[in-house]
């Protein structure tokens, strides 16, 4: 522990300048977290290191981090800034924000700004504007460049947040200003609620900073207003707004304000480790009866299968699940041999899906459904269409479930309780196959 540690410092009586953990690092042992990785395994001094070093493709030490105070805005802390999100569709909020529009300046008492984010080529601006007596007022717009390493929505906070900061400085907040309302639109509706949800995170200094701010107009009788608007729907305000962002991501001299904002390094992060995933199940032994490949994104068929058709498939995707050739590997499921009931082959969900002989009809029938695709164990398991055809198989089947197993597996009568959306109501998970009360986890 070095000597200016904080807790060193806090108890120097527990920590005299003379203590040693025997853990410091004169030898060189440990890797700085901003080394990139040396061959072989790279041993860090402390955990913080470590992960540390997990992001050191995107940051260094002297790089300028977006940081927070967690302690800057206490939980139960309410404001009163008037934040909304219409849940009406793209097309009817373009239309009441028009009448809105017209309401607000025909009123000498409202004020209003639009604002946007936008990121092209990596390159990151903000843009914003403030509309008088219903035109773009160029006197009051504003083109910010972000740098590479933030986000579109780290851009939108950005530009409420300096709209915001902008509309304190103008002549029409003033204590003398006839201004009650200040209406801030913008397009990006994660941006607009982050603000009614002050709690730390990505873009926190920009929400403390956009309700401290408030709390000023505020004391002079401003309610603040932020609210969204339909981008891309022809409101000529957002389109200013739009386009002052885009200029923003070209005014590329100006790195004031650019820094390394969370979202950004989220992002990367999520994506390096997707990659390094991808590439490990390459070479993976383990788990490789699985035949799908890694995806981040949830299978378009869970959705319409039930929860036991899910599981079922997955079963059989893995080759583990209710049929004998694994069964017989568990020594609680009692079953003594691999083969299946027919008799021929061991039940292996190849052979249940393509060659046994007791469910030859139903297979006929998925055959059919399939064509001109050839009925394959990979067709019908991972193709949207194959396991379409599969799900009426499994329907009229029942094979490889629970139920089927504790009836002995040949009986096949399809006549039987079928639920519309399941396989005969059949309970998921394991146990001894011979208690039918028990659904325990082996
Ligand atoms: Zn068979």
């Amino acid at each position: 522990m070095p000597e200016i540690h904080p807790i060193r410092v806090r108890c120097p009586d527990s920590y005299p300048p003379c203590y040693s953990t025997g853990r410091g690092d004169e030898n060189g042992l440990f890797n700085q977290w901003h080394e990139l990785e040396l061959e072989g395994s790279a041993r860090y001094q402390t955990q913080l290191d470590r992960i540390l070093a997990s992001v050191n493709h995107f940051i260094q030490p002297s790089s300028d981090v977006e940081t927070f105070n967690t302690c800057a805005i206490p939980p139960w802390y309410q404001h009163d800034v008037d934040v909304s999100v219409s849940l009406s569709s793209k097309e009817e909020e373009a239309i009441n924000h028009e009448a809105l529009f017209e309401r607000i300046r025909r009123d000498p008492g409202q004020m209003l700004y639009y604002t946007d984010g936008s990121m092209l080529d990596k390159h990151v601006g903000a843009g914003l504007v403030q509309m008088q007596d219903g035109k773009a007022s160029l006197n009051h717009s504003h083109s910010q460049y972000l740098g590479t390493q933030m986000e579109v929505y780290d851009a939108e906070m950005w530009a409420i947040q300096k709209a915001v900061a902008l509309s304190i400085t103008s002549n029409s907040t003033s204590s003398t200003s006839h201004t009650q309302h200040l209406w801030i639109f913008s397009d990006n509706q994660s941006a607009v609620k982050r603000i009614a949800k002050p709690t730390p995170g990505p873009g926190f200094n920009l929400v403390i900073s956009i309700l401290k701010h408030a709390r000023l107009l505020e004391n002079r009788g401003i309610q603040l207003h932020i609210s969204w608007v339909p981008g891309h729907s022809d409101v000529e305000g957002n389109e200013h707004a739009d386009r002052l962002a885009k200029e923003g991501t070209t005014l590329q001299d100006d790195t004031r304000e650019a820094y390394i904002s969370l979202a950004y390094l989220g992002r990367m992060v999520k994506n390096q480790r997707f990659q390094e995933w991808q590439e490990q199940w390459k070479t993976s032994i383990v788990g490789r009866s699985y035949q799908g490949s890694p995806t981040a994104k949830f299978s378009p068929l869970a959705k319409e299968l039930s929860r036991h058709q899910v599981a079922t498939l997955t079963q059989l995707r893995t080759g583990h699940g209710y049929f004998n050739s694994y069964l017989q590997r568990i020594p609680s499921a009692e079953v003594a041999s691999a083969f299946c009931t027919c008799g021929r082959k061991h039940q292996t969900p190849e052979h249940l899906l393509l060659y046994c002989p007791l469910y030859s009809k139903e297979r006929k029938e998925m055959a059919r459904a399939l064509k001109p695709i050839p009925l394959t164990k990979t067709t019908v398991l991972y193709t949207l269409k194959g396991t379409k055809a599969l799900t009426t198989f499994l329907q009229s089947t029942n094979v490889a479930t629970r139920q089927w197993i504790l009836r002995g597996s040949q009986e096949n009568s399809p006549d039987e309780d079928v639920g519309n959306n399941g396989w005969r109501g059949e309970r998921v998970g394991w146990g001894r196959l011979a208690n039918t009360d028990e659904n325990g986890e082996t």
